[in-house]
Parts: C-alpha cells; sequence; structure tokens
C-alpha cells in the first residue's frame, strides 16, 4: 500500500511517498518557490536517482500536478499508474479543539478547518490548499488530516490555560494548544519499543529539537504538558523565535521602537531566538563552531537554549511525579552530542546521568546515559511523514468492510 504524505506551506509543498509494508520512502521530495518566478521540484528515489524541474509553479494544484508527473515519469517515477496511490495523508498544523485524533477528510472535516483559519491564518489556508488540489488530481483517493495539535488536546486545564480573562478562552479560543504533535507520539511510542514496556506505563519527557522546538511531558500514552502555546512561539528557545518572554517586553519594545504589531510579529518570530542572541546564525552547528572559536554571544544563545530545556526537564519531572526517560530529537537533539551534555549537566541529583561514550558515538537511535542514570535518556530520530503514513493507513483500513 502506498501513501502519498504532503507537507503544504506558504510557499512549498514536501512530500513522500511511502510504502506501508516496507515503511521505507520510495520517493521523496519539495516543491519550493510556489508562487515566485524559478520554482524549483526536487524528487530524490530511494535508489539515489535525484532530479531537479525548474519552472513557473503559480500554486499549490500545478504544485501537486508537478509531483504526480515526477512520480509517475519513465525516467525518475516510481510507479505507473496513478491508482498505486492508495491514500494521501496531510499534515495539518491547527486543528484546535475540533480534533484530537487524525481524521478522514470529509466537506465537514474541510470546514473545521477552515474555522481555525483565524487562530492559524500562516499555515491552514495552504494545508486546505493541499487537500483541494488532491481532490482535483487524485479524486478517488482517501484522504487524511493528521494535526500537529492533536497530541496534545488531552492535556488538563491546569496545563493549557492561560492567566487571562476566563472570556479570552471561552470567546478567541485562547489556550495552549501545543504542536509537533507527530514528532512528540513518533518518538515516545518509539521510546517504548526500545525501553520494552507498555507506553501506557511509562512517564516520558520528548524534547524536539529543530529549527522549531517544544518539549512534551507524556505521561502514560498522555501529553499532559508542553512547551509551545497558543501558537508555536512560546517555550524554548528556538532558531529563530524568542519562545517565552515577559509578555509585557512585546508592548514596551513596540512603543519604544515605534513597531506595529506585524513588526513586532516579525522580530519575534524571525529575528530572535539563537539568531538573535548570536548574531551568527540560526544554525545551531555554526553557533556551536563560533562558540569553540571564543565568541561570546555564540555562547550565550547556547547557553541560553541548554538552561531552557534544563529548566522544562525539572518542570516536566515535577508535572509527572517523576520520569522514566528523556529522549532527545529533531536535528539538533539528533545530532548534538555538546546541546545534550549541557541539557543533562549537573542533574545527576535527579538520577540523570549521561554515558559520554555513548553520547558521542555515531549511532542515530541509542540510549545515552549510564547504567547508574536512573532515568533513561535516548536520541530517537523522528519520522513525522511516517507517523502521518501511519495513521493514515489506519484510518483507511478502517473504512473498508469486513
Ligand atoms: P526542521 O525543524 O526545519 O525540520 P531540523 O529538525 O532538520 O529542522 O533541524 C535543524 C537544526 O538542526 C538546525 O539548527 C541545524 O543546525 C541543527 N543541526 C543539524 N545537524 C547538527 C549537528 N551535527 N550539530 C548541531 N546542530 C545540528
Amino acid at each position: 500500500m502506498n501513501i502519498l504524505v504532503l507537507n503544504c506551506g506558504s510557499s512549498s509543498v514536501k512530500y513522500q511517498l511511502i510504502e506501508i509494508e516496507t515503511r521505507q520512502a520510495l520517493a521523496k521530495g519539495i516543491v519550493d518557490r510556489i508562487g515566485m518566478s524559478g520554482a524549483v521540484l526536487t524528487n530524490m528515489r530511494s535508489d539515489g536517482d535525484e532530479i531537479k524541474i525548474t519552472g513557473d509553479i503559480l500554486e499549490h494544484t500545478t504544485a501537486i500536478e508537478y509531483i504526480l508527473a515526477v512520480l509517475l515519469s519513465k525516467n525518475h517515477g516510481v510507479l505507473t499508474d496513478k491508482s498505486q496511490i492508495h491514500a494521501i495523508g496531510h499534515r495539518v498544523v491547527h486543528g484546535g479543539e475540533a480534533f484530537s485524533a487524525s481524521v478522514l477528510i470529509t466537506e465537514d472535516v474541510i470546514k473545521r478547518i477552515r474555522d481555525n483559519i483565524d487562530i492559524a491564518p500562516l499555515h491552514n489556508p495552504h494545508n486546505l490548499r493541499g487537500i483541494n488540489a488532491c481532490q482535483i488530481h487524485l479524486p478517488n483517493v482517501p484522504q487524511v488530516a493528521v494535526f500537529d495539535t492533536a497530541f496534545h488536546q488531552k492535556m488538563p486545564p491546569h496545563a493549557y490555560l492561560y492567566g487571562i480573562p476566563y472570556s479570552l478562552y471561552t470567546q478567541h479560543k485562547i489556550r495552549r494548544y501545543g504542536f509537533h504533535g507527530t514528532s512528540h507520539l513518533f518518538v515516545a511510542q518509539r521510546t517504548a519499543q526500545l525501553m520494552r514496556t507498555e507506553y501506557s506505563k511509562l512517564k516520558l519527557i520528548t524534547c524536539h529539537l529543530g529549527n522549531g522546538c517544544s518539549m512534551a511531558a507524556v505521561d502514560r500514552g498522555v501529553s499532559i504538558d508542553t512547551s509551545m502555546g497558543f501558537t508555536p512561539l512560546e517555550g524554548l528557545l528556538m532558531g529563530t523565535r524568542s519562545g517565552d518572554i515577559d509578555p509585557y517586553i512585546i508592548l514596551y519594545i513596540m512603543g519604544k521602537e515605534g513597531l506595529n504589531s506585524s513588526e513586532a510579529n516579525t522580530l519575534l518570530n524571525k529575528h530572535s531566538g539563537i539568531i538573535g542572541i548570536s548574531g551568527v546564525s540560526s544554525d545551531m552547528r555554526e553557533v556551536i563552531t563560533e562558540m569553540k572559536q571564543g565568541n561570546k554571544k555564540a555562547q550565550f544563545a547556547f547557553d541560553v537554549f541548554c538552561y531552557r530545556i534544563k529548566k522544562y526537564i525539572g518542570a516536566y519531572i515535577a508535572a509527572m511525579g517523576g520520569a522514566d526517560a528523556i529522549v532527545f530529537t529533531g536535528g539538533i537533539g539528533e545530532n548534538s552530542s555538546d546541546v545534550r551534555k549541557a541539557c543533562c549537566d549537573n542533574l545527576s541529583y535527579l538520577g540523570i546521568e549521561l554515558d559520554e561514550a555513548s553520547n558521542t558515538s555515531k549511532e542515530k537511535e541509542k540510549a545515552i546515559n549510564s547504567p547508574e542514570s536512573r532515568i533513561k535518556v535516548f536520541v530517537v530520530p523522528t519520522n513525522e511523514e511516517l507517523m502521518i503514513a501511519i495513521d493514515t493507513v489506519t484510518i483507511c483500513n478502517g473504512l473498508k468492510p469486513n
């Protein structure tokens, strides 16, 4: 069974065609610069064949048409007929309170995703464009929506309510939603397999550290708290996002620098975080390189980044009344032994101790705690596309008559 997994952004569509039996991507790629001059489709086949196609791709319907053409092409494709795509799984960023699990896309689901545009104006419209494009090009193929927010929908009110008038929650849906849910769920379930323990019996702290960063407290299978909030801006320091700040700072800076709300938004989302403090880059690799050469601001950025993760580890141990394991994932979490070391440094009194050799070894999926460490520490590569494909298959299999 082949599942086309789509992640539609404002100017890009990322895709993978996953063969569910082998759990492998037969092909993957990206259409970049949609709506701009010189859009590029890059397709990589699992055997290493790579092709780039440049053209004018003005909107998502054309992007999906190009993707299908390349997947079906004689020289670079992997399919001989469209009917070999059995289902489509869409990453949808915001399910709001309407969705606590993945769903088959129907007209009613589309309407409810549209209803959430108000709280996710940067993402949901593009996700809907992708869904619409597939209805045009693959009209008889079932489509499933997998939400970034769904895994966190079981958070209790004390974790999702903010200290602002309750009417703002009821009228404007202002609450913590949390994001990266697919990744947190994937690595939490994989960690349970690695620990050979039932997922529903473990208390896990999952740290997704990529360009965007978030953590979740996964208490016996339920995300009971997470660091991102109403939007992905809250919580950890990120590549270009500030994470937690005193809300008054925004009002103060808007006054001092004469910024309007759109400029304040750009400041917090694009010019803050790792790049904001270091002045070097949003890329952690470059920041670490500079830091090791004595760049002070790069050192500050690294220190703030890791210190905040450490604080959330402490908070989530308190929230769950203990933890069985901490899991690192995402580009930084999977690759930076320096970051993992700094985040877990001096936590032995909580029962967290790393093993230096395991932490720095080349293995991609591994335990990195010392034998004495009461709380285990893992590195688990995330695979959100596979998780989306699995959910899509589960839902589509439920549609089949017995
Ligand atoms: P996205 O959130 O866009 O999916 P990724 O999960 O790929 O991003 O993470 C990107 C981040 O991972 C970048 O900050 C990059 O610097 C960082 N990263 C990748 N490899 C390393 C490494 N070896 N050491 C430190 N950081 C790394």
